[in-house]
């Protein structure tokens, strides 16, 4: 068999939906295991949506996403070039030898009469479909009219009878009436090439052995099977996938949350996760496993699984993989990928020393498994430098008033006063002596601490939380961080 060529073929309108991206994705993946060629293309012949700062980012995201292409634009390749605005040429060769051999014929009707007979026909009750008005002008007629300038678009002359049938690799055996397919535009009246006809010239020269695609384009494939069919060109395979939906099962659209690779990207997911979370995406591996590398899924991956029902983004899944993959990372590479995330918050000093690196990698471990994403980091970190007892909720401000959380405060100032700088050993060895001085145990202990210590009722456990600040209030931070016992004092400030 011959290699397998796959492609990518976005138009750059927009940025990448997360639908869109895993059309890439799967693209690649099969690819990937075929050890075949990822081709991108970019079909940029709307000019009037297409605008090159979309260009740049669906680059730019693809890359972000871990994707790579063996030719494309911007890398080459020996069928390029890979902007169809740059493939005009070929478009009109074909366009010319399909008229000559009358498989095509130059239609006339312009823009205002095309709608007023599709109005009619919807009013009718009737399917849209071209008249065939001037499928029967000479061709040398038409010449003529084209060379005194009168505008045209090029058709194809479609049997209208019959059925077109191919074979999806998801969706099976699909057959499509001929009837209800008109001739469709191959070239515009202003020269440009119609998507299905482009689509065809491209994926034939470039060799492309499958399309896989979304599932909005099954309706477009017998137009292009029949522009194959007149060309004499052997189409390739198809495969449709499912749409993807939000969980009220409409199309995936800001309503349900992100949908464009960049916003995920600027939100603080991985790559990694946001991989595997697409890749099983209406796909999954024969043993269920979920998470997964990209490598493992190259290894997995199977065209044939692909599942023919919608797939549903499920944000909660997402998070969860997206914590599995942040856990994954040493603590080096979570800071690495969590700094951008404090400095846009204004959290830290212009230069990092060791030690504040060494503070946040161990601050990081600690506050990671809490967050879904990267950029809920800042919220978490916020709690180390604020310490607002006048903010205190009242659940909070009930607990400290109570006449046996007087006690444990007065209890715990005296021993932290005599300690100085605490690790959770000393702080346990000094709730070990409160306890024994009060008499409280359980919630009437801890709780009193934990509101004297932060200002609020939860929050990380305590043993991460007081060896952290007491480290913490010796660095310099663009807020101060107090130590336990600069918010001891202050909490008893507060009682008085
Ligand atoms: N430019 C088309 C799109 O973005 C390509 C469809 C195809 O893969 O054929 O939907």
């Amino acid at each position: 068999m011959s290699k397998v060529r796959v492609r990518f073929a976005p138009s750059p309108t927009g940025y990448l939906h997360v639908g869109n991206a895993r059309t890439a994705l799967f693209n690649w993946l099969f690819a990937r295991q075929k050890k075949g060629v990822f081709i991108l293309r970019v079909e940029d012949t709307d000019i009037e949506r297409s605008r090159p700062e979309y260009y740049e980012r669906l680059l730019s995201d693809l890359r972000w996403l871990g994707l790579d292409w063996d030719e494309g634009p911007d890398v080459g390749g020996a069928y390029g070039p890979y902007l169809q605005s740059q493939r005009m040429d070929l478009y009109h060769r074909y366009g010319q030898q399909l008229l000559a051999e009358r498989k095509a014929y130059y239609c006339f009707c312009s823009p205002e009469e095309l709608e007023i007979a599709r109005q009619g026909a919807l009013a009718a009750g009737k399917m849209p479909i071209y008249s065939g008005r001037c499928r029967n002008i000479s061709p040398e007629e038409a010449a003529a009219r084209v060379a005194r300038g009168e505008k045209a678009a090029v058709r194809l002359r479609t049997p209208n009878q019959g059925e077109i049938v191919f074979n999806d690799l998801v969706r099976g055996n699909l057959c499509f009436q001929l009837e209800v397919i008109g001739d469709p535009i191959l070239i515009r009246s202003n020269g440009m090439p119609a998507y299905n006809y482009a689509v065809v010239i491209d994926d034939h020269l470039m060799a492309v052995t499958h399309v896989i695609r979304g599932e909005d384009h099954i309706s477009n494939t017998p137009r292009q099977i029949l522009v194959y069919q007149a060309l004499g060109w052997e189409a390739p395979q198809f495969a449709h996938l499912a749409m993807v939906m939000g969980e009220d099962n409409t199309r995936l659209s800001k309503r349900h949350g992100a949908t464009s690779v960049d916003q995920f990207a600027q939100d603080g997911f991985l790559p990694e996760a946001l991989f595997n979370y697409l890749a099983l995406l209406g796909w999954s591996p024969p043993e269920g496993q979920e998470v997964l590398e990209p490598e493992e899924l190259v290894k997995l991956f199977d065209l044939t699984r692909v599942s023919r029902s919608a797939a549903i983004f499920d944000y909660q899944k997402l998070y969860w993989l997206n914590r599995q993959h942040l856990k994954r990372l040493s603590s080096r590479e979570k800071l690495e990928k969590a700094l951008p995330f404090l400095r846009q918050a204004g959290l830290l000093p212009e230069k990092l020393t060791a030690d504040h690196q060494a503070w946040l990698e161990r601050a990081l471990e600690a506050l990671v498994e809490g967050v879904d994403k990267l950029s809920d980091l800042a919220a978490q970190f916020e709690l180390f430098f604020t310490f607002r007892l006048d903010q205190m909720d009242e659940e909070a401000q009930a607990i400290l008033k109570e006449e046996s959380a007087k006690k444990v405060i007065q209890a715990l100032g005296e021993e932290i006063d005599q300690q100085g700088r605490l690790n959770f050993n000393d702080f346990a060895a000094i709730v070990q002596r409160v306890r024994q001085k009060t008499g409280l145990k359980g919630r009437a202990l801890f709780h009193p601490i934990r509101v004297a210590l932060t200002g609020q009722t939860s929050g990380l456990e305590l043993d991460k939380f007081i060896p952290l600040i007491e480290e913490g209030a010796t660095l310099s931070w663009p807020r101060p961080m107090l130590s336990c016992q600069a918010r001891l004092n202050l909490a008893q400030e507060w009682l008085r």
